[in-house]
C-alpha cells in the first residue's frame, strides 16, 4: 500500500495548468480553489514535503469532492487524482475509524446471497442490490435465456476507499479478487462497482481484461435483445460519472419499439449525490441535483434512466426539491422489464 509521501513526485507534476477546473462541477459551482485537485494537490504536497499538516481543514476539502473522476480525465500531467485523494484521506482517517469500518463492512456483507453454477458470465450486484430484491425479478424476466454465475462477493469496496478504509478495502478487494477467474463477462449494474472493480490492479496484485467488465446495458446490446413497449413513452438518460463508455444506450434504443428517447442538457454532469458527499456537503449536493433535475424536467420525458442506483438517490433528490412528482427515476434494468415483449 502506498503511503502520501511516495506521491510528492506526482504532486510535484500539477503544473497548476487550471485545466481540472473547467471540468470540476464543484469548482463550478463555488468557485473555491481548494475544493478542486489543483487547490487539493498545492495543499497535500505541502503535507509531503513537511510544511503543512494534514489537518481538519484540509480533510474537509478532502470531502469537498464527487470522486466523479472528470478532473482525472483532463489533467495533462496524467496525474492519477483519485488514487492521491483516497490515499490522503486514509492517512488522516487512519487508526480513527477501524472499528466503524469493520463493522460498515459486516453489515454491508450481511446481505449477500450466493448463486453459483459455471456459466461464463459473472454477476457482481453491489450492495445496494441486495439491499432491494426486486432487481432479481427484473433479471429473471430479461435474461431469461442466460445462465448467470453469481459467486460469493463482498462489497466492491468503494464506501472504504473514497473514507480512507484502505485496509478494508485491500480485503475486499482480496477477497473478491479470487472470485474473477474463469469468465467471458463480469456483468455489474452499478456503475461505481464496475470502476472499482476495474482499480483493484492499483492496490493488490491482480490482473483483469478491462474488455470483459461490462455492464448489463453492454450484455443487452451485445447480445441484440429487442424491447417493444404496449404505449408510446418518452424516456431520457442520465450518465453516471463513473460510466466510462455509454454507448450502450443508443443501440438499446434503437431496438425499442414504442419508446422516445429526448437527450437532456448536461446528460454527463454529476447528480450531486455521490456516496457520503450528499451527507457530508448537503447543500453543494441538493445545488447539483436540482441543476441536473431542471435538465430532466425540460426533456418532459416520463422516465429518466440511469445505470446506478446510488445517481438513482441522487436524481430523486434533485426531482423531489423541484416537486416533479410525475418523473419516474428507474435503473435500465427496471424500465426494460416493463416491456410487453422481449425477444
Ligand atoms: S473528482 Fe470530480 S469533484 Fe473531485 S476534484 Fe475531480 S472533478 Fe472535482
Ligand atoms: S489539470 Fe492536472 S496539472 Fe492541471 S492544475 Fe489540475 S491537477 Fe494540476
Amino acid at each position: 500500500m502506498r503511503n502520501l509521501k511516495s506521491f510528492e513526485k506526482d504532486l510535484y507534476k500539477c503544473s497548476k495548468c487550471g485545466l481540472c477546473q473547467s471540468a470540476c462541477p464543484i469548482f463550478k459551482l463555488t468557485k473555491n480553489e481548494c475544493a478542486v485537485s489543483k487547490g487539493k494537490f498545492a495543499m497535500l504536497y505541502g503535507v509531503t514535503i513537511g510544511d503543512l499538516k494534514l489537518s481538519k481543514n484540509i480533510n474537509k476539502y478532502l470531502d469537498m469532492c464527487l470522486k466523479c473522476g472528470k478532473c482525472n480525465d483532463f489533467c495533462p500531467s496524467d496525474i492519477d487524482i483519485l488514487q492521491i485523494i483516497n490515499t490522503a484521506k486514509y492517512e488522516y482517517n487512519k487508526n480513527k475509524y477501524k472499528l466503524f469500518f469493520s463493522l460498515f463492512s459486516k453489515i454491508i456483507n450481511f446481505f449477500k446471497k450466493n448463486k453459483n453454477n459455471n456459466s461464463r458470465i459473472i454477476y457482481f450486484r453491489g450492495c445496494v442490490n441486495n439491499i432491494f430484491p426486486q432487481t432479481d425479478k427484473y433479471i429473471k424476466k430479461i435474461f431469461k435465456d442466460f445462465e448467470i454465475r453469481e459467486p460469493n462477493f463482498e462489497c466492491c469496496g468503494l464506501p472504504f476507499l473514497s473514507e480512507g478504509g484502505l485496509e478494508e478495502f485491500i480485503k475486499s478487494a482480496k477477497h473478491n479478487s479470487e472470485f474473477l477467474k474463469d469468465y467471458d463477462y463480469v456483468v455489474t449494474d452499478c456503475a461505481s462497482c464496475e470502476s472499482t472493480l476495474l482499480e483493484y490492479p492499483k492496490y493488490i496484485d491482480f490482473k483483469l481484461d478491462k474488455q470483459k467488465f461490462i455492464n448489463w446495458g453492454d450484455l443487452i446490446a451485445k447480445k441484440g435483445l429487442k424491447f417493444s413497449f404496449e404505449k408510446p413513452v418518452k424516456i431520457t438518460f442520465h450518465k453516471p460519472c463513473h460510466l466510462k463508455d455509454d454507448s450502450f444506450f443508443k443501440k438499446i434504443m434503437r431496438t425499442c419499439e414504442n419508446v422516445e428517447y429526448i437527450k437532456m442538457n448536461d446528460y454527463d454532469e454529476c447528480c450531486g449525490f455521490a456516496g457520503s458527499f450528499g451527507i457530508k456537503n448537503h447543500q453543494l449536493s441538493k445545488e447539483l441535483s436540482v441543476q441536473k433535475a431542471k435538465n430532466i424536467i425540460d426533456t418532459g420525458a416520463d422516465y429518466v434512466i440511469t445505470s446506478c442506483p446510488s445517481c438513482i438517490l441522487g436524481l430523486k433528490q434533485g426531482l423531489f426539491y423541484t416537486k416533479a412528482k410525475n418523473i419516474k427515476v428507474v435503473s435500465l434494468l427496471e424500465f426494460l422489464s416493463k416491456a410487453k415483449n422481449i425477444y
